[in-house]
């Protein structure tokens, strides 16, 4: 068995989304080897400048690490350190308007259009104040999920494969539509089996959906609800938006 196969299968065999589950596990590490011996690393510095710093739950997920792990914030401190120098000459310069202001002409069309529009594209116009790319973590957690939704689709072929996938919480849309997306022309029959597999799975969970609701009508708000019952609606969250850490959709099956 291959070694994404393996850690797919040990996946399969945790709560939530088996994607999810390695795309956040790949995001963590980064962030992890970053504060532990990459802050200084020039390649690393130059994707985290690339991006102005990560997007917003990356970066929050890296102030919680350094903060929980080191009780400190150097880390952070020397990363953040580093974006200041680079936008403090942008907006030096723009504090130094030429004679015809580029955004002078966007306060006086503010008189006449919306305000967020004047400020999305007064923003948008200025180099040096956003990223030249997106977020190095997300891109990584992408990749990395992308890797292994090929390893599943090639797994399905196996018999024991499917079973593991079977007895797992199957995958979010946002990995279902990977995977299925990624493998149309090339692995038709694990496009089908993927997708009647999830018809089944959704069809469970609208059922348990529909008790729920019906099990808030004040004539029947007597009658026991089943665990699956109750989180039906967290169920459907995560399936829509994908799993996070931090509301125990990967860490809990109950609750
Ligand atoms: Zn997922
Ligand atoms: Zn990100």
């Amino acid at each position: 068995m291959s070694w994404g196969l393996a850690n797919l299968n040990h996946a399969m065999r945790q709560p939530g989304c088996p994607l999810c589950r390695l795309q956040r596990e790949a995001e963590a590490r980064y962030l992890e080897n970053l504060l532990w011996e990459n802050v200084n690393d020039p390649a690393t510095r130059e994707q985290w400048a690339a991006g102005l710093g990560f997007c917003s739950r990356h970066a929050w997920q890296l102030q919680r690490l350094e903060a929980r792990r080191y009780g400190d914030g150097l880390g952070n401190a020397i990363l953040y350190e580093d974006l200041l120098q680079r936008i403090l000459p942008v907006l030096e310069t723009l504090a130094r308007p030429p004679a015809e202001d580029p955004l002078s002409l966007y306060r006086r069309l503010g008189r006449f259009l919306p305000r967020f529009l004047d400020r999305g594209r007064a923003l948008r116009g200025i180099p040096g104040l956003q990223g030249r790319q997106r977020c190095r973590v997300c891109r990584l957690g992408e990749e990395t999920a992308r890797a292994y939704a090929e390893w599943l689709i090639e797994g399905l072929a196996e018999a024991d494969v499917r079973e593991r996938y079977e007895t797992s919480d199957g995958l979010c849309l946002p990995h279902l539509r990977m995977a299925l997306s990624g493998a149309r022309d090339r692995a038709p029959q694990a496009v089908a089996w993927l997708a009647s597999h999830a018809a089944q799975r959704l069809q469970r969970l609208l059922g348990n959906l529909q008790e729920y609701i019906r099990k808030h009508d004040w004539n029947h708000r007597h009658e026991p609800m089943s665990h699956e019952e109750r989180r039906a609606w967290i169920r459907a969250v995560a399936f829509f938006a994908g799993e996070v850490e931090d509301n125990g959709s990967l860490d809990d099956r109950g609750g």
